[in-house]
């Protein structure tokens, strides 16, 4: 294959998140610009294998920078997992002589491009789209900021009725690994507690903080839980502290699929944008293969087959801060 990159699709796999739509806005007209031929990819990895791909002008990409969703359409697809399923992948861009690929997806969809460029001659690049802001070496991803600012609004209402009833909420946000939405909504709605995938639940210290907020007839109380707490969720926590606190008036609200949609914030257009523009000149500069991050408010290239979920930086600084706000 001809190494100049003249072709390129891009294609938008696994979970969603908005701010997906502005990112292949970006990829679509800076390809255009640089007088590339763009293809546009269905349903990620499964539209690249049943040759699901269609060319994308300018005008395509018209009045989607503000819409949530991605146009393209996500999936999740067993097949590219095998390596005929990749091999079927390749032929599908060669018959169409495709040679650049953008993909927008999180840490399971590079773990595919990784796996699809060691074996085929295909260069392509990274760009995080997820709202769990999980992914090392870049401090944004694509869709975090709305998400976390969805939540917020959510709580926001919730402590209106939480406060009408002097009554315990704990609420359910996503984060299955890791839990930046729920530490971000938690601190920015001013919650007592935030329970989160990286720390152990300490339901002592929990049980003993409500005690003592009852003493002081500071009844209402928002407890924030990612889904991927260890004891389970929401309504786990819900039935530990009930069984222990028969008294308190407890509801749980799990906020759920609300969090992925919706017009997508300044912040995640911003960063799609510049993602998506930086993709494109790293496939026309030759830096091949590589994850677009932005660190520092720099652009930051890591090789895709370094790229993983970002680990651990919830720390007890976090927690502490938590704490003393809450009380
Ligand atoms: P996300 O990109 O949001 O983390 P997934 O983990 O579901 O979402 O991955 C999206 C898709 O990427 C999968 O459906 C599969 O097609 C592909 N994929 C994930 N892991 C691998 C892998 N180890 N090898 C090949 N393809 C993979």
């Amino acid at each position: 294959m001809d190494k100049k990159v003249s072709r390129i699709a891009v294609l938008t796999s696994g979970g969603d998140s908005p701010g997906m739509n502005a990112a292949i806005r970006a990829v679509v007209r800076t390809g255009n610009y640089y007088g590339l031929e763009v293809f546009g990819i269905m349903r990620g990895y499964q539209g690249l294998l049943e040759d699901d791909i269609m060319r994308m002008d300018n005008r395509s990409v018209a009045n989607i920078i503000q819409r949530g969703g991605t146009i393209l359409k996500t999936a999740r697809c067993k097949e590219f997992m095998t390596k005929e399923g990749r091999q079927k992948a390749y032929d599908n861009l060669k018959g169409r002589g495709i040679n650049g690929l953008v993909i927008i997806g999180g840490d399971g969809s590079f773990r595919g491009a990784v796996d699809f460029t060691s074996e085929f001659d295909i260069p392509c690049i990274g760009i995080a789209g997820t709202i769990d802001k999980d992914i090392q070496g870049t401090d944004f991803t694509i869709g975090f900021d709305t998400a976390v600012n969805t939540a917020v609004e959510a709580i926001d209402k919730i402590r209106d009725t939480a406060d009408a009833h002097d009554r315990l909420f704990i609420i359910e946000v996503m984060g299955r690994d890791a839990g930046y939405i729920a530490l971000h909504s938690g601190i920015a709605t001013g919650a007592e507690n935030i329970l989160v995938p990286e720390q152990k639940t300490d339901f002592e210290g929990i049980i003993a903080s409500l005690q003592e907020k009852e003493r002081r007839r500071k009844l209402v109380n928002l407890i924030i839980v990612a889904e991927g707490e260890e004891s389970g969720g929401a309504n786990e926590v819900a039935a530990t502290i009930k069984k222990r606190l028969p008294n308190i008036e407890t509801r749980v609200a799990i906020l759920g699929h609300i969090q992925r949609g919706g017009s997508p914030s300044c912040l995640d257009r911003l960063i799609a944008s510049r993602m998506g523009y930086h993709a494109v000149e790293c496939l026309i500069e030759g830096r091949h293969n590589v994850f677009v991050g932005i660190q520092n408010n720099k652009m930051n290239y890591i090789p895709l087959d370094r790229v993983g979920k970002k680990k651990g930086t919830i720390n007890d600084e976090w927690m502490k801060i938590v704490k003393i706000l809450a009380s």
